[in-house]
């Protein structure tokens, strides 16, 4: 559950940490590296806290409203890390959706980003995970979701162009089908 302390194991990450650290030449036991392993082990049950966390409890409390009007939430931030170089990208998360009598609070929009970026991901596939458990739990007209982010694979090594960001689209139901309300959304959130 969201919250809860992830089931990793610890030791193994630490072991994995010392052996890396022993890997790029360093010296496991100086002082500034002597407590870095059960650091690293700990850092990562917060990070990939979503690994064991379902994003269906944070959508399952969903209110009744008379007009099916697009519902925006943008900019929610979040930070994720992606699984090809285990290295951190992050930025913003647009989300709308034509609701069919039920919405859910805003917060727990931010809360389903927050579950599907706490995991090894790759952009492409957080975006569309987030639609779909919106898709399901809600069960709209339609769904889009825009994830644009920084890799740092991308921007601290190889082809090293800072700056430059990665945007992915995912749209369900009405916004798959209708180009115009696809361009109003993009509008929306420029
Ligand atoms: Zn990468």
């Amino acid at each position: 559950m969201w919250g809860e302390i992830l089931m990793v194991n610890r030791e193994k990450i630490e072991e994995a940490v010392r052996l890396l650290l022993e890997g790029i030449g360093e010296d496991t036991e100086r002082e500034g590296l002597r407590e870095t392993p059960g650091r690293v082990a700990r850092m990562y049950e917060e990070l990939f806290a979503g690994m064991e966390a379902g994003a269906g409890e944070h959508l399952s409390k969903t209110f009744a409203v008379d007009s099916n009007e697009m519902v925006v939430e943008k900019d929610i931030t979040f930070y994720s890390t992606c699984e090809h170089h285990m290295m951190p990208f992050f930025g913003k998360v647009h989300i709308a959706y034509i609701p069919d009598g039920r919405v859910v609070g805003l917060s727990k929009l931010a809360r389903t980003v927050e579950v599907f970026a706490g995991r090894l991901q790759i952009q492409e596939r957080m975006t569309a995970q987030i639609a779909d458990a919106v898709m399901e739990s809600l069960n709209p007209r339609g769904v889009i979701v825009m994830a644009e982010a920084e890799h740092m694979c991308m921007t601290m090594r190889g082809v090293k162009k800072p700056g430059s960001r990665t945007i992915t689209v995912a749209a369900r139901g009405e916004f798959e089908r209708d180009e115009k309300l696809k361009d109003r959304f993009l509008m929306l959130v420029k």
